[in-house]
């Protein structure tokens, strides 16, 4: 991952830079590098990955993207897709763009919902970002793992 003066340029740019309309660190005071950490602490215990995670978001997000309208995924999930006009930069200054499509997800036993757009999935996958406290487009890991009902890989 990368540290150092690129990674404070990153957070700067997150901040109050060109990217800084999608709110990537919300209300978060806190550095993009402890962001980052604080959640992979999270993670640690559960035995969960953030390739997990992202890996569980792209399988509902292709079931969503393949159907029309709501949809059970499994007897227990229902999905959907939003699309969206438009890409979103990754801040990550890596040239990754992604559609602002959203996929929401119901867990129909606890009747708790979470939803991401296209680009969350390559932030958690490839940086571990899940963004920060306050964003619009935050993917609590702790939520995340229950709503999706996501199991240790080992
Ligand atoms: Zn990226």
């Amino acid at each position: 991952m990368k540290q150092g003066p690129e990674f404070k340029r990153i957070e700067d740019n997150m901040r109050s830079g060109q990217l800084a309309a999608h709110q990537f660190l919300g209300t978060d005071t806190r550095s993009l590098k402890d962001i980052i950490r604080h959640d992979q602490l999270v993670l640690e215990p559960l035995g969960i990955t953030n390739q997990d995670i992202a890996n569980r978001m792209r399988y509902f997000t292709e079931k969503a993207a393949g159907g029309l309208g709501l949809q059970v995924v499994d007897d227990v999930f229902e999905v959907e897709r939003e699309e969206h006009k438009g890409d979103i930069p990754c801040p990550f200054a890596d040239n990754v763009q992604a559609s602002k499509s959203i996929t929401r997800v119901k867990n129909l036993r606890t009747g708790r919902s979470v939803s991401w757009s296209d680009l969350n999935i390559h932030l958690v996958d490839e940086h571990g970002f899940f963004e920060g406290h306050g964003a619009p487009f935050r993917v609590d890991p702790a939520e995340f793992v229950e709503v999706l009902e996501i199991k240790a890989s080992k």
